[in-house]
């Protein structure tokens, strides 16, 4: 990410929602938002959006609001999204899978360029038109890119972090159970589907209205 040091982390981990909000109001012809508007599309307080877009120098002005086209052209630099950035996909499991054929074809410019897998049933086979390797080969094939996609089984996890961060990954979205251990310079993001649904239920269930009555 471009500028990425004058950005706070919080921020920088909202860009990628307000950037797909302001691009279908771009699609849909409107020209200008207002923080009230952004704020009960993308669910964030208007306060927190003002904070967030004065990082960009992007402030609004009063009873006007903000400029969807010139903020679109700061995402689009400060995302990355004028070029394509490839990824590569490990586990071709069932979750995986559904990565290969989604491959985020409606939202932004990134791309699973290839997969890896030890199964030979999957392994030299293409799903949704991306090749499948096997993970021997994982230098081989990977070439420069930098942005891993995790659905192997938790106990794999480990050990092909170490064969990722070797071939110079630099960024894993583990969707494993596994805590990863990785060098200072590599950045993990931990998605635990299960753990997600777990914690929904329960604040549902203790923190719903009713609950506190
Ligand atoms: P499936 O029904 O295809 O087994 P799953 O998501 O339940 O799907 P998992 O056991 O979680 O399966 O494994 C996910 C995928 O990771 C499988 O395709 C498996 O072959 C693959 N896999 C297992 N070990 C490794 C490894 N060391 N390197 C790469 N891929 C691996």
């Amino acid at each position: 990410m471009a500028e990425h040091s004058k950005i706070p982390q919080a921020t920088a981990k909202r860009l990628p929602l307000y950037y797909r909000f302001l691009n279908n109001l771009h699609l849909q012809g409107k020209s200008r938002v207002s923080s009230k508007e952004l704020s009960e599309a993308v669910k964030v307080d208007s306060a927190t959006i003002r904070r967030d877009f004065s990082y960009f120098g992007a402030l609004g002005k009063k009873g006007y609001g903000y400029n969807v086209e010139h903020l679109l052209d700061f995402f689009r630099k400060t995302l990355d999204q004028d070029e394509i950035t490839s990824v590569v996909l490990i586990g071709v499991g069932n979750l995986g899978t559904a990565f290969l054929n989604y491959n985020f074809k409606k939202n932004n410019n990134t791309k699973i360029e290839m997969a890896f897998d030890t199964s030979s049933e999957k392994v030299n086979k293409e799903m949704g038109g991306i090749p499948i390797y096997h993970i021997d080969d994982l230098a081989k094939h990977l070439g420069d890119i930098k942005t891993a996609i995790l659905t192997v089984p938790g106990l794999e996890a480990q050990s092909i972090t170490e064969k990722l961060v070797e071939a110079g990954v630099g960024g894993i979205l583990n969707f494993t159970p596994a805590r990863l251990t990785v060098p200072e310079d590599v950045r993990v993001h931990h998605i635990d589907l299960a753990v997600e649904l777990q914690s929904l239920i329960y604040f549902m269930k203790h923190y719903s209205p009713e609950a506190e009555e």
